[in-house]
């Protein structure tokens, strides 16, 4: 890696670390049934990017779980979704159909779910930050969505994708895999954010929850333009 994408890599963790922050801080409002111990939502279906692999790798290697790291790297190769949150936004903006996706499949539980916790909670991916459910999910049933939490949600997953953008993305035991091959063979690539296609009773109340969200102070300087940095 050379220094130039140490230096990008070194701001996309802590643009990335900030997101989390802030979404934790958005969601807490929300009302929920899910509570510790609750995993049935804990699949090896869970979509992140390289970077959030990346973070999570280091908390379980930090916390003397290497064994496991290896393991959930092991496991199985999962099949990925047709497209990535920026790319099925960007077909969706243009009025096009997005890539016809087979759909997650039944899955497996997560590799890195240890008595019924996550073994890495402090660094999941926003994908499992953002699964909760209005009501208590049951095994192969889904969770039930307030639809204004989907479009923020939607909206979080696509700027963690920006922060990530030329990097890789797919379903956790691969992205895992993929992290000591040097590369990101059988991942979808992560792009830049081409726009939000936010329903149009979504939009005003969104637009002053990203102002909130772009002007937090990360080192000094609006997280908005952190992110827009890291455009490719
Ligand atoms: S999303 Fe469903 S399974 Fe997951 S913690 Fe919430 S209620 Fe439990
Ligand atoms: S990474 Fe943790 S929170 Fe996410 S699916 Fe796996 S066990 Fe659950």
């Amino acid at each position: 890696m050379t220094g130039r994408d140490e230096g990008r890599q070194a701001r996309a963790r802590l643009v990335l670390r900030e997101l989390w922050r802030a979404y934790g801080e958005v969601a807490e409002t929300r009302s929920l049934a899910c509570a510790p111990g609750c995993h049935v939502c804990c699949s090896d279906r869970v979509l992140l990017t390289t970077l959030e692999a990346g973070l999570l790798a280091e908390e379980l290697t930090a916390t003397g779980q290497h064994d496991l790291l290896a393991l959930a790297a092991r496991a199985p190769a999962t099949p990925g979704p047709a497209c990535t949150h920026n790319a099925l936004a960007r077909a969706c903006l243009a009025g096009q159909e997005p890539p016809a996706d087979p759909g997650p499949g039944p899955g497996d539980t997560c590799p890195l779910l240890r008595g019924g916790l996550c073994a890495a909670y402090l660094a999941r991916p926003l994908a499992c930050r953002v699964m909760c459910s209005l009501t208590r999910c049951q095994p192969g049933g889904a969770a039930s969505q307030d639809p204004w939490w989907v479009t923020v949600d939607t909206v979080f997953l696509q700027l963690v994708e920006q922060v990530n953008a030329g990097g890789g993305w797919g379903p956790l035991p691969r992205v895992l895999a993929s992290l000591g091959q040097g590369g990101g063979q059988g991942l979808a690539v992560c792009e830049n954010l081409p726009g939000l296609p936010v329903p149009p009773e979504h939009q005003e109340r969104l637009s002053r929850l990203l102002g909130q969200v772009f002007s937090r102070s990360l080192n000094g300087q609006p997280l908005g333009l952190w992110i827009n940095r890291l455009r490719v």
